[in-house]
C-alpha cells in the first residue's frame, strides 16, 4: 500500500515508515473517537487505519456511542476548550464518565497501543487494560475555559503521552507531550485528480453556475468556522466583483449544533440567489474535491481551528487559501507565500479581491502551497509520527537511534 505514495510523498517519510512497520509488526493498535463521519478526525482515521494495517500492525478503529445528552455535553466541552464560556455541571461530568464506562464494557480495549481522540472518549483511561495509551487532542486549546480544561486534564494526565497539533496548544502535563500536525491523503477520493467531466457533474448536480467566479468555504456548520463572517466578506466583495459564494458542509453525528447554525446562516443569506448553501450528505468526497477544484478563491475563515484539513486539501489542489490566523491554520498558510492569513471580515474581503483580480498570483502561490503540503502535511508523515511516538514509548527512547 505504501507503494502508491512513492514519487508523491517524501522518500524519507516512506523509508522511516517502513522501518517502524518492521519494528512494530504483529502488534495491535486501537484508535477510538466519537464519529465515523463528519469532521477531520474521521477523515484521517478512514485513510490511516488501512495504511497501518498494511504494515502488518493489526489496527482497529472503534467509535464510542452516546445519546443526545452526551453529545450536547461534549459539544459544550469542545466549545469551552476553544474559549467559549459554557455551564457544565458536576452531573454532566458524571454522565460523561458513565457513558464512557458503558462504552468500555462494550468495546474490546485490549491492544498494544491505544490512541484516544479528543475529549469525548478521554475518560476511557479509567478502564485501561494493557498497552501504551496516548491522548490525541485535535482541538484549538490555545485559550480554554480553565475549569473545563482542568476536568479534562484529570483524565488526560493519566495517559502515557499526549499529542497536540500545534506547539502552542501543549500544556504542562507531567507526561510526555508530542506535536503532530494532521494530514491529508493525496490518493483519497477527496484529493485525487478529477477530470473536467467529473468536476462539471458536481456543479450541474448542485446548480452552480460556471460563468461567475466562485468563493468557497467547506466546513461543518459551526460558529467557530465563522460562516456569517464569510457572508459578510462576500457582501463587501460583491460591491466590486460579480461572484458567487458557496458554503458547503455536512452534518457530523457528534456535532448537535449543526442544524441551528445552518439555519442562522440561511437566514443571514436572505435568499441571495448568488449564495449557495449546500448541506451535503456524509462522504460527499468527490463533490468536495470538485468544489475545491472549481473555486476561484477558497476561504477557511475560522475563529478557532485545531488544524483545518480543508486548508491542506485546497493547497494540494494548487490553490492558495485565505484563512483565519488561528490555531493550526498558520502552520499551513505561510502569509504571502502559500496564501493569506486574515484577522477580520475586511481583511478577508481585501484578500479575496486580490485573488479574484490576479489569476497569475493565485497560480504562483498555489504551486508553492502544493509543494508545502507535499513536504509537511501528507498522511505518510503523520502515520510515521504516530508510530514513532508509540515506538519511543515502548522503548523509552533507548533503541530509537538504532533504526
Ligand atoms: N468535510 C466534508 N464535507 C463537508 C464539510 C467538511 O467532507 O461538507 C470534510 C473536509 O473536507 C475535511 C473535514 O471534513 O476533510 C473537516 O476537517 P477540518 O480539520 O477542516 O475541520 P473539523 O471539522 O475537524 O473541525
Amino acid at each position: 500500500m505504501l507503494a502508491q505514495y512513492s514519487g508523491i510523498a517524501p522518500k524519507s517519510d516512506l523509508m522511516l515508515l517502513q522501518k517502524l512497520g518492521e519494528k512494530l509488526k504483529g502488534k495491535s493498535f486501537l484508535h477510538i473517537n466519537s464519529t465515523r463521519a463528519g469532521g477531520g478526525v474521521a477523515e484521517i482515521l478512514q485513510r490511516m487505519v488501512p495504511i497501518i494495517n498494511s504494515l502488518g500492525i493489526e489496527t482497529r478503529w472503534e467509535t464510542i456511542e452516546g445519546d443526545a445528552g452526551f453529545f450536547d455535553m461534549t459539544k459544550k466541552v469542545h466549545n469551552a476548550l476553544q474559549g467559549n464560556f459554557e455551564e457544565i455541571s458536576e452531573d454532566m461530568w458524571q454522565y460523561h464518565l458513565e457513558v464512557n464506562r458503558r462504552n468500555a464494557e462494550r468495546l474490546d480495549l485490549e491492544a498494544d497501543a491505544v490512541l484516544i481522540h479528543d475529549p469525548q472518549p478521554v475518560p476511557l483511561i479509567e478502564y485501561r487494560k494493557s498497552g501504551k495509551w496516548m491522548w490525541r487532542c485535535h482541538i484549538d486549546v490555545s485559550n480554554p475555559v480553565r475549569e473545563v480544561r482542568s476536568n479534562i486534564m484529570r483524565y488526560a494526565r493519566r495517559y502515557d503521552a499526549a499529542v497536540f497539533s500545534v506547539a502552542k496548544f501543549a500544556m504542562a502535563m507531567d507526561i510526555s507531550e508530542f506535536i503532530i500536525p494532521p494530514s491529508i491523503d493525496p490518493s483519497s477520493e477527496k484529493n485525487r485528480e478529477l477530470t473536467a467531466e467529473e468536476t462539471d457533474e458536481t456543479l450541474v448536480k448542485y446548480h452552480i453556475p460556471r460563468d461567475k467566479q466562485m468563493i468557497l468555504q467547506v466546513s461543518r456548520f459551526d460558529r467557530f468556522k465563522d460562516p456569517i463572517g464569510v457572508i459578510k466578506a462576500y457582501r463587501l466583495v460583491k460591491k466590486y466583483n460579480d461572484c458567487i459564494l458557496v458554503l458547503a458542509g455536512s452534518p457530523a453525528t457528534d456535532d448537535p449544533e449543526g442544524e441551528a447554525v445552518l439555519n442562522e446562516v440561511k437566514e443571514y443569506a436572505e435568499n441571495d440567489p448568488d449564495i449557495f448553501i449546500l448541506l451535503l450528505p456524509p462522504f460527499s468526497d468527490k463533490d468536495i474535491n470538485a468544489l475545491q477544484r472549481s473555486a476561484t478563491v477558497v476561504l477557511q475563515k475560522s475563529l478557532r481551528e485545531g488544524f483545518g484539513l480543508t486548508v491542506s486539501e485546497t493547497m494540494w489542489k494548487g490553490k492558495p487559501v485565505i484563512g483565519g490566523a488561528v490555531g493550526g491554520i498558520p502552520l499551513q498558510i505561510v502569509h504571502g507565500i502559500t496564501g493569506f492569513l486574515v484577522h477580520s471580515v475586511e481583511g478577508a474581503a481585501f484578500r479575496i479581491r486580490q485573488f479574484l483580480n490576479n489569476p497569475g498570483m493565485v497560480k504562483r502561490m498555489g504551486e508553492k502551497g502544493r509543494e508545502y503540503v507535499r513536504t509537511n502535511f501528507l498522511i505518510t508523515r503523520q502515520t510515521r509520527d504516530y508510530l514513532s511516538v508509540w515506538y519511543v514509548l515502548e522503548n523509552k527512547g533507548g533503541e530509537f537511534f538504532e533504526l
